[in-house]
């Protein structure tokens, strides 16, 4: 290997897949937007669909359109963004199912929707898309209305008052679609018992490996492993400095390999300074800033340190929950932030 690897092990994917539609014991819709979470949404919607999913929940119009070709017809596919200004035709085009969060929306596509089926997205507390109950009042006795969601704010914090005020403000909703099923629970919200579950959950990020609440957690298998080379070995002498700002001194004599992956294949640069990797057996720690296209790890004492290793920077010893938290941020950025750089290979 001459660059970064990131290997997505899709029988993985399909146990976190079994487990969360398991626990939830409802219909598991797949949550698949920015490219499946960095992992190939075409791919793992394959999978996934092999697995028995039925319906898959992406961000953008473009997305849908993407995995509509590569799936073929019969999978429903919901659309987030909902329909936006001149986005009907498409929409209709290649059978998506959009997800209404405006009265505008919910006017567009009553007169242009050729009477196909939506989702009707209630906020009920997040404040972000939705409609608002008072609005769903208004619109109640829509027919085309053949799923109504929510979205929970604080799903992966169990303890948090805002669950139990969304969850009844989601009942008073879909009481008002009595012929349509309803779905509240992402990843998180799946863990938070059966009066959450309702017809449908959408799990994302725990599908890919990434803990329900935002820690690492050992129910939920790894997907994604990034490894990347050794380009090279050097020896630094106590008082010498690493890497651009001289950001890290050695105290003492120290063994750097300097590891083919920087922040332009997805290493946040933010993993300066409580970053590291798994090498030979072992965490061992970032030295220095993250450069574009290297970092420097301290393999002080490691006599399998040699140019061509492998070095782990995500995966089963180091967990997406574990890096993200080391540089200051959640297993979602992380993942979605990966980039093209590293060649992808999805096993299993
Ligand atoms: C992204 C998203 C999900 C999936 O959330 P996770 O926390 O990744 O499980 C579910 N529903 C909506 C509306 C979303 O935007």
């Amino acid at each position: 290997m001459t660059a970064a690897l990131l290997t997505i092990d899709l029988d993985a994917l399909a146990r976190n897949f079994r487990f969360l539609r398991d626990t939830a014991g409802v219909e598991a819709a797949p949550a698949v937007k920015a490219d499946g979470y960095g992992l190939g949404a075409l791919e793992v919607s394959r999978r996934l669909l092999a697995e028995g999913a039925r319906t898959f929940y992406v961000a953008r119009l473009a997305e849908g359109e993407a995995l509509r070709a590569a799936l073929g017809g019969g999978p429903v596919i919901q659309v987030l963004d909902g329909p936006t200004a001149g986005s009907v035709a498409r929409l209709l085009a290649a059978d998506l199912t959009p997800v209404v969060n405006s009265l505008e929306q919910a006017g567009r596509w009553r007169t242009e929707g050729r009477g196909r089926p939506v989702t009707l997205h209630v906020d009920t507390g997040m404040n972000r898309l939705g409609v608002t109950l008072a609005e769903a009042r208004g619109l109640a006795g829509w027919g085309g209305v053949e799923l109504v969601i929510s979205h929970l704010a604080c799903g992966q914090l169990p303890e948090h008052p805002m669950n139990g005020r969304q969850l009844a403000v989601f009942r008073e909703a879909r009481e008002l679609f009595p012929t349509a099923r309803a779905g509240l629970a992402s990843s998180g919200g799946i863990f938070l018992g059966p009066d959450y579950a309702f017809d449908q959950v959408r799990p994302g990020v725990s599908l890919f490996g990434g803990g329900p609440r935002d820690v690492a957690d050992d129910r939920i298998a790894p997907v994604a492993t990034l490894e990347a080379p050794i380009l090279q070995i050097r020896d630094v002498a106590a008082g010498e400095t690493i890497g651009y700002g001289g950001a890290f001194q050695a105290n003492g004599p120290t063994r750097v390999a300097i590891v083919a992956a920087g922040y332009a294949d997805g290493v946040p640069r933010g993993s300066h300074p409580a970053g590291a990797v798994w090498f030979d057996g072992a965490l061992r720690r970032m030295l220095g800033r993250v450069s574009m296209d290297m970092i420097a790890v301290d393999v002080t004492g490691c006599i399998a340190a040699r140019p061509g290793a492998m070095v782990e920077i995500l995966g089963a010893n180091r967990l997406v929950d574990e890096a993200a938290a080391a540089a200051g941020t959640t297993s979602y950025e992380l993942l979605t932030r990966l980039s093209p750089r590293a060649e992808r290979r999805w096993i299993g």
